[in-house]
């Protein structure tokens, strides 16, 4: 029996991460050890990338990403309206002037349309953006195909922000091959499908981009002497070649990520069947229920479904009252991310985000992580009752 209030995510520990985590305690090395390269590599392989970065979270992995595409002073980057504020900040912490697409109202992910209206008004205002940060909104790939080929008309790079997307794929690709993409970024926040604590990790084919986000990682010191301005021959000697950070991830975070990584395949299938479950159980109700189209395998991240009633917002705040009374802990993702006050002031124009605006107003995540089956069908209950009355 799980406890109340239930969660909307929650992470699923098991006895074999205890004891991988507890091993690693008593090994002697807690960070820059072997276990980070090893949880690398498995990464790597899983996703069928050429090489995996893992960082102390995805906010750092994607201001790395930002950082080795060169994201400059004067350039710009584009994101989805709906994401974290996450996919956004990474290009002001690099100077960049970020601006925002409209979502697709079936995907809820970046339209592949309102990005091509942008793009054709921004090439005649000369103010294309350099990098554009796609995000898998709960789990479902965007369509990255159509958007990848806008990239070679509007020479653009592409970052995947797959924060909640690990093991999704997009048609034969895996989320984290980079088939469509120069960096793919994944999160290891508890309430993410798999944990390390606090961590991310930015994927790419591109040896040099790699090479770049690693030395920026851990303060821009390297030791290796092909890369050194003033190699010396001897073994204490590093150098400081570029201006990096702190942004590494310990050994008994890569032991949880490795063991976590196994259980990955098991986590899909269970949210998976969960979101399938939501989807029987509700379908009769006046909700737009959230859907995975042809092609796609979802990591099924999130369950948000929608209100289709008149004042669709009111409806909706008062399920959430309703749910939270029931000891039904809801959430929104996301609010969107102009509509914050460091942003707002910025001046974006939300004539330019209806589909965000309404989503906004008429969407609600319910609880969904592995173990929530126990209390899925009290979930249902709730959700029904309150249309009852
Ligand atoms: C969680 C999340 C992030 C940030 O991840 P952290 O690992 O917490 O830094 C970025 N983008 C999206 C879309 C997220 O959901």
């Amino acid at each position: 029996m799980s406890k109340r209030p239930i969660p909307y995510a929650k992470h699923t520990i098991t006895q074999e991460d205890i004891e991988a985590v507890t091993e690693v305690l008593r090994s002697g090395l807690l960070t820059q050890g072997p276990v980070v390269p090893l949880f690398e590599k498995l990464l790597a392989e899983r996703c069928h990338a050429g090489y995996a970065t893992v960082c102390n979270s995805a906010t750092s992995a994607l201001h790395l990403a930002c950082l080795a595409l060169d994201l400059s002073p004067g350039d710009i980057a584009w994101t989805s309206a709906i994401t974290f504020v996450a996919s956004a900040n990474c290009a002001l912490y690099c100077g960049a002037k970020i601006d925002f697409v409209d979502i697709d109202p079936e995907t809820s992910n970046l339209c592949p349309h309102a990005l091509e209206e942008k793009l054709r008004e921004a090439a005649i205002r000369d103010e294309l953006p350099k990098v554009l940060i796609v995000v898998h909104m709960g789990g479902l790939p965007a369509d990255m195909e159509s958007i990848h080929r806008l990239s070679r008309v509007y020479d653009f790079k592409i970052i995947e922000d797959a924060s909640h997307a690990i093991g999704s794929k997009y048609f034969k690709t895996i989320t984290g091959s980079c088939t469509y993409s120069d960096i793919t970024v994944f999160s290891f926040h508890p309430a993410k499908i798999i944990t390390t604590g606090e961590g991310g990790a930015a994927l790419t084919n591109r040896r040099e981009l790699a090479t770049r986000m690693q030395l920026l990682r851990s303060h821009g010191v390297t030791r290796d002497s092909s890369i050194m301005a003033q190699p010396k021959d001897v073994k204490w000697y590093y150098e400081q070649i570029a201006l990096g950070f702190n942004y590494r991830m310990t050994d008994i975070q890569a032991t949880l990520g490795v063991s976590q990584l196994r259980q990955l395949d098991h986590f899909l299938a269970a949210r998976n069947s969960i979101f399938d479950y939501y989807n029987s159980e509700l379908r009769d109700l006046p909700l737009k229920l959230p859907i995975i189209p042809r092609g796609y395998f979802s990591s099924c991240h999130l369950y948000i479904p929608r209100l289709v009633t008149d004042r669709a917002q009111e409806v909706r705040d008062k399920l959430y009252s309703f749910l939270s009374g029931k000891g039904i802990e809801c959430n929104l993702h996301y609010i969107p991310v102009f509509l914050h006050p460091y942003y707002k002031k910025m001046g974006f124009r939300t004539d330019r985000y209806i589909n965000a605006l309404e989503y906004y107003n008429d969407s609600i995540t319910l609880p969904l992580y592995v173990g929530v089956e126990a209390e899925q069908d009290y979930i249902v209950g709730c959700v029904r009752a309150f249309f009852r009355s």
